[in-house]
């Protein structure tokens, strides 16, 4: 940590305070006060950036084993980006590359997401999902997502008729489909909370509207200097950090002295918009119902998904952007209606009325090869003690309890824990 940082600030020594009393003093202090000198520093065990769902199940999983954890969010709550802005679908882990870190852990993850919703009471709803084929042209395509599946470990997958399609969905018109029968949907604000409150009872210290600014490497792990609501800056000593920053992933790792076009880090967002049908056509569908996935895997198609209330949206198409915005486009409504009427034909522009939108932390750059989530130690970079979460696009909310416990192994592997 460079000492120009903290040219007027006030040095106080907090030597074996534990982490959370410093952080209310730094909150309760009228002036600018600096937890910091070269010699004596506050140290914690391990910190994380970032409290979406991952971040929040990676602290859930370091809890509790005697370490002390600190999760930074620079929101003044958990989940107010991508983990609060997508389809809630708990996927069954079909459309990823077999042995990917994408399917292992959606597989994994789906099965603990049902088991942990069903323990701590986190509403959900196994609906099923059905993956259409329009026309008869499109069919091969999703016979070779369901051998996909099949060899991911997706469970229940099945291929059914026109008319078993019929059966499940009156309204939905298609040549043949693949059900995923164990595809559900759940409330992730719920889930969000509940994660965040066992991390929070297991000792770990959440500090919110606090943005990490800069990360140095230091003899004992990472000196890290954050800011609060103010414009002053404190830091502390961590001997681990997880970088699960979602769409920031690229400019912490950067922080820490990586060159993120080199290691393939850089984060390219992509921008799904969603549309709400109105009314009774809102009702047309009984579970989830997708199109075969788009070339390249930018997104799966626009899709019609369900909410817990009941509700069902179109969306999210995907669009490559160059800036975080979150309004929806009331034109795309053509786009959408296009899409949505191959499988639900007898929709018009009427139904249709702008919802919201999410925004993928894709590191597959525009036209390029689909890539798989980065989760990595990075000790051979000679950053001992980093462990960087990139990537963490779909299906990063079913997978979020199986990627806390794999970072958790990290750490273990480590000695970090
Ligand atoms: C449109 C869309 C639909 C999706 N649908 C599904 C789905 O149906 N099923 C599924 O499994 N997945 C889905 N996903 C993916 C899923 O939402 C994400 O994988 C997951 O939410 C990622 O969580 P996260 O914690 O990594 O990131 P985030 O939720 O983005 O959390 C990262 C946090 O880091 C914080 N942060 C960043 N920089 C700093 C800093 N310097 N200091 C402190 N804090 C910082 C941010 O404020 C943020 O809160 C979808 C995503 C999108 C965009």
């Amino acid at each position: 940590m460079r000492s120009e940082v903290f040219p007027y600030y006030y040095r106080v020594l907090l030597l074996g305070k534990p982490a959370k009393d410093l952080f209310v003093s730094v909150l309760l202090f009228p002036r600018p006060i600096c937890c910091y000198t070269p010699e004596v520093m506050l140290e914690v065990d391990i910190t994380i950036v970032g409290a979406g769902v991952v971040g929040l199940a990676v602290a859930h999983a370091a809890s509790g084993t005697g370490k002390t954890v600190v999760l930074l969010e620079k929101e003044p709550g958990p989940g107010r980006e991508t983990s609060s802005r997508n389809s809630e679908v708990i996927h069954a882990g079909i459309y990823y590359p077999r042995d990917s870190l994408k399917a292992h852990l959606c597989v994994e993850g789906s099965a603990r997401l049902y088991d942990f919703c069903t323990e701590h009471r986190v509403p959900f709803q196994r609906i099923g999902k059905v993956i259409v084929a329009a026309t008869r042209e499109e069919e091969p395509s999703i016979e070779g997502l369901y051998r996909q599946g099949v060899e991911n470990g997706a469970c229940g997958l099945k291929m059914i008729s026109r008319s078993e399609l019929k059966l499940r969905e009156p309204q939905v018109s298609g040549t043949c489909a693949l059900l995923s029968p164990d595809t559900g949907i759940i409330d992730s604000h719920q889930l969000i909370r509940r994660i965040e409150a066992l991390a929070l009872s297991k000792g770990c210290t959440l500090l919110y509207n606090t943005r990490l600014t800069s990360l140095e490497p230091s003899p004992k792990g990472f000196v890290c200097a954050v800011t609060g609501l103010g414009p002053e800056h404190y830091a502390f000593c961590t001997r681990a950090l997880i970088n699960a920053a979602g769409l920031h992933a690229d400019a912490i790792a950067s922080l820490a002295g990586i060159d993120i076009a080199e290691a393939g880090y850089r984060i390219f967002p992509v921008k799904g918009q969603y549309f709400r049908i109105r009314g009774r056509k809102g009702r047309a569908v009984n579970g989830l119902v997708y199109p075969g996935p788009e070339k390249g895997l930018t997104g799966l198609g626009i899709h019609v998904t369900k909410d817990l209330s009941g509700s069902v949206r179109l969306g999210p198409d995907a669009r490559y952007v160059t800036e975080i915005c979150y309004d929806v486009d009331p034109g795309r409504a053509t786009d959408f209606l296009k899409s949505a009427r191959r499988l639900l034909p007898f929709l018009t522009e009427d139904d249709l009325m702008p919802d919201m939108a999410g925004i993928r932390p894709k590191i597959q750059p525009p036209g390029g090869d689909v890539r798989d989530f980065v989760i990595r130690h990075e000790h051979d970079r000679g950053l001992f003690g980093l462990i960087n979460l990139i990537g963490i696009e779909s299906p990063g909310l079913t997978s979020c309890l199986a990627i806390g416990s794999l970072v958790k192994s990290l750490l273990l592997d480590a000695c970090l824990l």
